[in-house]
């Protein structure tokens, strides 16, 4: 697919076919994102987490539901290894990135916005999460034409932009 590219901003306020939430195998809702997700979406997400995800996610798996009262039509969620509990293997990071493009196109979705999965709560260092994130989704093969990777904060929004200046 094309090149990524950098946002800065939050999330929640994308508008794009789907958002990427960086959330936990219970996808009971969280911190970070998945907090902010599950806020400015409404309940309408965590119900329908609970009726298609009654064992939740595995970790480095993804699945969609949908938006509720984000701008989004669909939230796809993933579960990014936990670096801060000893879950180093970079294969699952990069495995959702993969697989959310994967679920992006089953549902026909053309323009996904991305955080920097497992870089927060999960303490995944930065500059190799970014270098998976941009990496990965450059080299998939995928219908999305739009691929947006939201940094909340302007280091963060650097970095990202500086790897994609690289590809
Ligand atoms: P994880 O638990 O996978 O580490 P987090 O949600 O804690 O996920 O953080 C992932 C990244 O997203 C971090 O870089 C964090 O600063 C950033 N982030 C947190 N909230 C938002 C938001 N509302 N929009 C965009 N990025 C966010």
């Amino acid at each position: 697919m094309p090149a990524p590219t950098a946002v800065r901003g939050d999330i929640t306020a994308q508008r794009v076919d789907a958002v990427v939430n960086a959330a936990n195998r219970a996808m009971r809702g969280g911190g970070g994102v998945d907090g902010a997700i599950h806020r400015m979406g409404g309940p309408a997400i965590l119900d329908d987490c609970i009726a298609r995800f009654p064992q939740g996610l595995a970790t480095g798996d993804a699945g969609w539901t949908t938006a509720g009262a984000l701008p989004a039509r669909w939230v796809i969620h993933v579960v990014g290894p936990n670096h801060a509990a000893g879950e180093r293997d970079r294969a699952l990071l990069v495995s959702c990135y993969r697989r959310a493009l994967e679920v992006a196109d089953r549902l026909g979705a053309r323009s996904i916005a991305f955080p920097l999965i497992s870089a927060g709560i999960y303490g995944w260092p930065k500059p190799d999460a970014v270098d998976a994130a941009v990496a990965t989704i450059a080299a998939a093969d995928t219908a999305v034409t739009d691929a947006r990777i939201v940094a909340f904060d302007e280091a963060t929004f650097d970095l990202v932009a500086e790897r994609i200046a690289r590809l």
